[in-house]
């Protein structure tokens, strides 16, 4: 079996010249003569035209995470659901989502016409509240298990100091994808220079971290690398401020931060179109 990452965009929650707002791609080969299927992380800006532009099928895409409902992670999703109908999709499509976007997201969806009798596939609408902590099993014998973040709570606080919280539940997740005998780990957003630690309980062993840089800190990601099993880092999501550094520049603050311990697995600085192969 052949595990192919590739991350389509890999922007924070403003796009760059350089750089599509974050979709993530799995593609998942059970044997070479299989045609792919893919699992899709965060549907941000641009993602079915990027999907397109990578050679990857709309039609074998069998599940999509929205880690949670900030725009750069679902705005591209529509689209995503719209070409797969033009293509003639009849298999349902899984969309794993906040509890709190399902109903929002349904009435984009259908007030963008992408309805019955329009769309002629199904979408099997999974709130991720409802499963946290407990494997969901999807096409291909993958499981994804999803453990809330807390990268939502400075709004939250936010809006209570205005008593404004209105209905919203700030709902964030995190996600490990079990397929075959590989372990990925998936976070659009963590909350603050060490976020990270928010995936201490459940990030070891694993043998790709999809992660961010938008909130994060370089030096802090390595203090919580070091020593870690974990056998490769991908970093995405990157706050532009971290663009003017160079690769090495940053693979310093990362390795510096990991002190003495090190760090024994290796990184990857993604950029839109990186691909990385388990
Ligand atoms: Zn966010």
């Amino acid at each position: 079996m052949a595990l192919q990452v590739t991350f389509l965009g890999t922007a924070s929650g403003l796009p760059t010249p350089g750089r599509f707002g974050q979709t993530v791609v799995v593609g998942v080969k059970k044997a070479d003569h299989d045609s792919p299927m893919y699992f899709v992380f965060d549907a941000g800006d641009g993602a079915s035209s990027l999907l397109m532009r990578h050679g990857i099928d709309h039609l074998a895409i069998e599940a999509i995470f929205i880690s949670h409902m900030h725009a750069d992670h679902h705005g591209g999703l529509a689209q995503v659901v719209k070409t797969s109908m033009h293509l003639q999709r009849s298999r349902p499509l899984c969309i794993l989502a906040p509890g709190e976007g399902i109903a929002p997201l349904k009435a984009y969806l259908a007030a963008s016409y992408l309805i019955d009798p329009f769309l002629k596939y199904e979408i099997n609408w999974i709130p991720i509240d409802e499963h946290v902590g407990r494997p969901i099993p999807l096409a291909g014998d993958a499981h994804l298990t999803a453990v809330a973040n807390t990268h939502l709570n400075g709004y939250r606080r936010r809006l209570e100091q205005l008593s404004k919280q209105g209905s919203y539940r700030f709902e964030s997740y995190s996600c490990a994808l079990d397929i075959d005998s590989k372990r990925l780990v998936y976070t659009g957003n963590l909350r603050g220079a060490s976020g990270h630690d928010e995936l201490v309980s459940f990030v070891e062993p694993c043998d790709l971290l999809i992660t961010e840089l938008a909130h994060t800190d370089p030096a802090e990601l390595g203090r919580f690398l070091a020593g870690r099993d974990i056998a490769h880092t991908a970093i995405a999501h990157f706050n532009r401020k971290w663009d003017q550094l160079s690769d090495q520049e940053l693979l310093d603050l990362i390795h510096q931060g990991a002190g003495k311990t090190g760090i024994s697995g290796h990184i990857t600085l993604t950029r839109d179109g990186t691909v990385i192969t388990l």
